[in-house]
């Protein structure tokens, strides 16, 4: 029997799982800290190794990686979470061990690629997708192709300016979606409302989290409600200049902020449809929330696998 192999690297966690070829349900899986005795890339190749099948052909390993990466020559430039992964060539690293081929992803683009193959996507052939979580990442499929720009870098989405005077972005630029949208930006803004002397049912201390303001505004407190709806109309504006692009016949929503409910989703499409220059961008437009959640990574590896 022949096989693929599927790698998720997080910040925490290493995942990998061993697939029977067209399969969608993993043979077998493991997980280890990402953190922890010897360097990430021996601990992988040890658990790698772990799940190896005894009989069969393995065909190939993909690979989610976090941050930017170069997919043509597998070298993850920079994984903030991960010790001494700079300019790291993986993929060299593999094919020496285990003598596959061995395919590199963005764990934001793959998470598209697995949408599309496997989950919320299924079906479209010009996708969106938007991760709202404590950044906002994103991946754009056209004509069922992996949109990844000349040198694999694109479909930043979160890093596009919605208000050059807004607040600061991690990236160091000023006024982009993720410090507008993202959980980590709406939590930041309560918090400086209550500096100023807000009153909410929300507090200082503890500080709130993404889950307390999403439940405050959905039981209609005025600070939480205006959080969360500033954040939903700037990623709405956001999404209407994407459409404007891309055209896409999909717009698929993950992480934990597209979870909040109506109280996120209504302004952000009221938004959106606002701010698009045709109607016919919208009229048969799908906008659903992402279907693989946390093996969003593995299963984008294993798209990559297959499409590689
Ligand atoms: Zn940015």
């Amino acid at each position: 029997m022949n096989y693929k192999l599927a790698v998720d690297i997080g910040g925490t966690q290493l995942r990998v799982a061993l697939y029977p070829e067209e399969a969608t349900q993993a043979e077998r899986c493991k997980r280890i800290p990402t953190r922890g005795k010897g360097s990430a890339v021996e601990r992988l190749i040890g658990l790698l190794s772990e799940i190896w099948p005894a009989e069969g052909v393995v065909t190939g390993i993909g690979v989610a990686a976090p941050g930017p990466i170069d997919p043509d020559k597998g070298i993850i430039f920079s994984a903030p979470n991960i010790p001494g992964w700079t300019n790291m060539p993986l993929q060299k690293h593999l094919e020496d061990a285990f003598h596959v081929p061995v395919h590199l992803g963005n764990d934001a683009n793959l998470a598209v690629l697995g949408e599309w193959r496997y989950g919320a996507g299924r079906g479209h052939k010009d996708i969106l997708f938007l991760t709202i979580s404590t950044g906002i990442g994103g991946g754009v499929i056209i004509k069922n192709r992996l949109l990844l720009g000349s040198q694999g870098l694109a479909a930043e989405l979160g890093h596009v300016s919605v208000d050059p005077n807004g607040p600061m972005c991690g990236c160091g630029q000023r006024g982009h979606l993720e410090a507008i949208s993202s959980g980590t930006a709406i939590g930041k803004y309560v918090v400086a409302q209550l500096q100023q002397g807000r009153t909410s049912v929300l507090t200082l201390d503890p500080a709130p989290t993404g889950k307390d303001i999403s439940s405050a505004a959905a039981a209609g407190d005025a600070l939480a409600v205006e959080a969360v709806e500033r954040a939903a109309r700037a990623l709405g504006v956001a999404i209407a200049g994407y459409l404007h692009i891309f055209n896409p016949s999909i717009v698929i929503l993950g992480g934990g902020v597209s979870q909040s409910g109506p109280v996120f989703m209504e302004p952000m499409l009221n938004a959106m449809r606002a701010a698009v220059i045709a109607p016919a961008y919208v009229n048969d437009l799908v906008v659903t929330l992402a279907e693989l959640g946390d093996n969003a990574g593995l299963m984008g590896a294993l798209a990559l696998a297959h499409s590689a």
